[in-house]
């Protein structure tokens, strides 16, 4: 990994819902933080990005560059986010309108890349060249580091892993295809898991179910994490069954990239060791090879909301790095 700089830089996690930024530490601590809604009018993000970039850098004098991770496909010289349903954007140049509210250099990111980074730097991955993170939440995204460095694709579009194949004729996906992987490996799909669950069997899942509102529709990923930790055969089944995916979906990237550590991300892999040891076991299964081949460690995000606001915080560290004219050899 490169060099770092002293000083502190702000993070700024853009999600569909909620605007995080903080300023971050060389060593990865949040020094200050703000959480705000996104707004609903697209036109006004940006703007209300910029306001909270300048919310938590008041009292601190020494910060250098912005990091913004945004849920959205980013391009390729990071300064524009060219489509992010959630948000309502088309070819939104944050770039450059942060960077003119802030008076401060502006990086962009993908948020599941800026998550990765994150973990990578100060998380689950430290200590390894070749990380691979999936992040389950909502959809299924993900990060490839490759010998240090965020491998963005020429495009800027790597690491999508939620959007292969995984099964032909499969679900409906909102991209437009069938079967893709995050129809069975996301969170969501965790939870949509537990409610078709409980409603073919209600009487298994009562100890789940009272949690709730007693209906399956009711039913949150945060009560099947609950009774999974107090022993719930019910609850532990519906684990297994996303762990196999997850662990599917971890085997399939493997098997191409061949990282040293595979972190899971997310809501899901907030829950620790219930996502992570059946993922661990269906991955190895999934991959093969028996004894010969060397398996890499399968491990829970350490970082959990934060990841990508450290990893955006880091990621405009080393972006201020390459700007200043005493990193220039
Ligand atoms: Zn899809």
């Amino acid at each position: 990994m490169s060099e770092e700089t002293g000083g502190l830089t702000v993070g700024v996690d853009l999600g569909g819902t909620k605007i995080a930024a903080g300023t971050v530490d060389p060593g990865g601590e949040i020094v200050s933080r703000v959480r705000v809604p996104t707004p609903h009018d697209p036109d006004r993000i940006a703007e209300a990005i910029a306001e909270a970039v300048q919310r938590v850098r008041e009292g601190w004098d020494d910060v250098r560059a912005v990091g913004v991770g945004a849920a959205g496909y980013v391009d390729a010289d990071r300064s524009t986010v060219r489509f992010a349903p959630n948000l309502g954007w088309h070819d939104k140049a944050i770039r450059d309108i942060v960077q003119e509210a802030t008076g401060l250099p502006v990086v962009v990111e993908n948020d599941a890349n800026a998550a990765a980074w994150g973990e990578f730097v100060h998380g689950a991955g430290a200590g390894h060249e070749d990380m691979l993170m999936i992040t389950a939440g909502t959809g299924l995204g993900g990060g490839i580091i490759s010998r240090g460095r965020l491998f963005r694709g020429r495009f800027g579009m790597a690491g999508e892993i939620g959007h292969y194949r995984a099964v032909p004729d499969g679900l409906p996906c909102p991209c437009g295809q069938h079967g893709c992987m995050e129809q069975y490996a996301s969170g969501a799909a965790h939870t949509r898991r537990a409610r078709e669950m409980a409603a073919a069997d209600p009487g298994r899942a009562a100890a789940v179910l009272v949690l709730g509102d007693g209906t399956p529709a009711g039913l949150q990923g945060q009560h099947v994490t609950e009774a999974a930790q107090g022993g719930d055969p019910f609850s532990l089944d519906v684990f297994a069954r996303s762990g196999r995916w997850l662990g599917q979906a971890l085997a399939d990237v493997a098997s191409i990239l061949d990282p040293s550590v595979l972190v899971i991300g997310g809501g899901l892999g907030d829950t620790g060791e219930l996502i992570r040891r059946p993922a661990e076991f269906a991955y190895r299964r999934a991959l093969g090879g028996g004894e010969h081949r060397i398996y890499a460690q399968i491990r829970a995000a350490t970082l959990g909301q934060d990841a990508g606001l450290v990893g955006a915080a880091n990621l405009a560290r080393l972006h201020e790095l390459l700007w200043s004219p005493a990193a220039v050899l």
